[in-house]
């Protein structure tokens, strides 16, 4: 069970919202360096272990700032999130470059800043040799297909796009070890949104065997090892955050048991989360605009789909609260809806909820990862802005939404 309770009260966002109207999505910064500090913490017994935070879950740069300064890297996949971490002086090996289907120019803007390069497929070895040199540290992604179960949102890996064969990682490292690369590192990431603590175990278990393998077999030595990211969030109030103490000890007792004294020591964790650092700590905040009774009970609601959309991607489940109303009996069944010409842009469906009144301030839940990031603006849908929620309890707009302007900002109009 975890505890939906909000980091404002509903007389702070009436003030935030006579400044920034609604919607907007909000970040607890309170919440998330809490949070960011007790993830090291459950690691720090790992010298060198570090979490490159997946900027595709929230790039906003003052959040990539605020993680930076608690110590985390940036685990980027494109141009942008590249340009992105630069911005904010994430360079060099503070940057994990994990991208698949990579055009050249990337490559090439990854190698100028540093980053750990981590090739998706073995084709890129000699690709990447071409086009910008290959780098003195290089790290594979590793898809170990049949021999490591799946997980809802990625999927089995044997069905997965990413990373190279078992037998690839051999030849791979040997290519890399004659090219004269003399650092090393071996990725994996096996899971989204994953909520039972033993499935990140056994990854680092199969992590292990496998580099040591390759270590006896090529003869390199490898300097880390990234688990990747992953790691869920309760979304749902029965649900159980994963036990990242858990974890940390049973990841502990694994390097113990097979890093102490071998080849492989010393190794350094690394992992790359999104959702379980920013998830949680973000809210998207919208206003009851509409009330609709036909065959089933509507509250149309000012954000939509465009917003947030994982309820009508996945049908995902997002908690909602509706601010003042918390103590009231949740005795009326509504879809909570945006006003996109989609049916499934619904945040809620057949949800137990009080009785909702149109002006009505609504918040839902876990928007902070994977939400602003995937807007977009169909319907000519505008996007949100975004607030921080400071640690002091000021608040601090770091970005501002969108207006018709931006949206037409690619359209001559001259030439009509
Ligand atoms: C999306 C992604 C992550 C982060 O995943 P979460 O489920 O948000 O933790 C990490 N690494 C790679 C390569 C990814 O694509």
């Amino acid at each position: 069970m975890v505890d939906k309770k909000l980091p404002f009260t509903k007389e702070q966002i009436e003030r935030i919202i006579e400044k920034y109207p609604t919607p907007f999505h909000i970040y607890d910064e309170k919440g998330i360096r809490e949070n960011a500090k007790r993830l090291k913490k459950a690691f720090s017994w790992n010298d060198g272990f570090k979490e490159y935070f997946a900027v595709k879950a929230t790039p906003n740069p003052y959040i990539l700032k605020l993680l930076k300064e608690e110590g985390f890297g940036a685990d980027c996949s494109s141009m942008a999130e590249l340009i992105l971490s630069e911005k904010v002086g994430i360079v060099g090996e503070n940057i994990m470059f994990t991208s698949n289907e990579t055009p050249e120019y990337e490559y090439v803007k990854a190698k100028q800043l540093g980053a750990i390069i981590n090739l998706d497929d073995i084709t890129h070895i000699d690709f990447v040799d071409k086009v910008c040199g290959l780098p003195e540290l290089i790290c594979f992604r590793y898809n170990p297909g049949p021999l490591k179960g799946g997980n809802a949102i990625i999927g089995k890996p044997e069905e997965a796009k990413y990373g190279f064969t078992k037998e690839q990682l051999f030849e791979g490292y040997k290519i890399c070890k004659e090219r004269g690369v003399k650092r090393f590192g071996l990725h994996t990431m096996v899971a989204s949104n994953e909520l039972d603590p033993e499935y990140f175990v056994d990854t680092v278990n199969m992590l292990l065997d496998v580099a040591h393998e390759i270590t006896n077999e090529v003869g390199i030595k490898f300097e880390f090892i990234n688990m990747g990211g992953g790691i869920g969030i309760p979304y749902r109030p029965e649900q159980n955050p994963v036990d990242l103490e858990y974890v940390g000890n049973k990841i502990k007792d694994l390097f113990d048991k097979k890093v102490k004294g071998t080849k492989l020591d010393p190794l350094k964790l690394y992992m790359e989360n999104g959702r379980m650092i920013t998830g949680p700590y973000g809210y998207l905040v919208t206003k009851a605009i509409h009330k609709k009774d036909i065959y089933k009970k509507y509250i149309g609601v000012d954000a939509s789909m465009a917003n947030l959309m994982r309820p009508g991607m996945y049908g995902a489940y997002h908690h909602i609260t509706v601010l003042g109303k918390e103590n009231e009996p949740k005795d009326m069944v509504y879809d909570v809806v945006g006003s996109l010409c989609e049916n499934n842009d619904k945040f809620a469906i057949d949800r137990n909820l009080p009785e909702i009144e149109r002006g009505d301030i609504i918040v839902i839940h876990d928007a902070g990862a994977h939400g602003h990031a995937m807007g977009f603006n169909y319907n000519g849908k505008l996007r949100s802005a975004e607030l921080l929620l400071k640690e002091d309890g000021g608040v601090e707009l770091i970005r501002r939404a969108e207006t018709i302007d931006d949206l037409f900002a690619t359209l001559d109009f001259s030439r009509l």
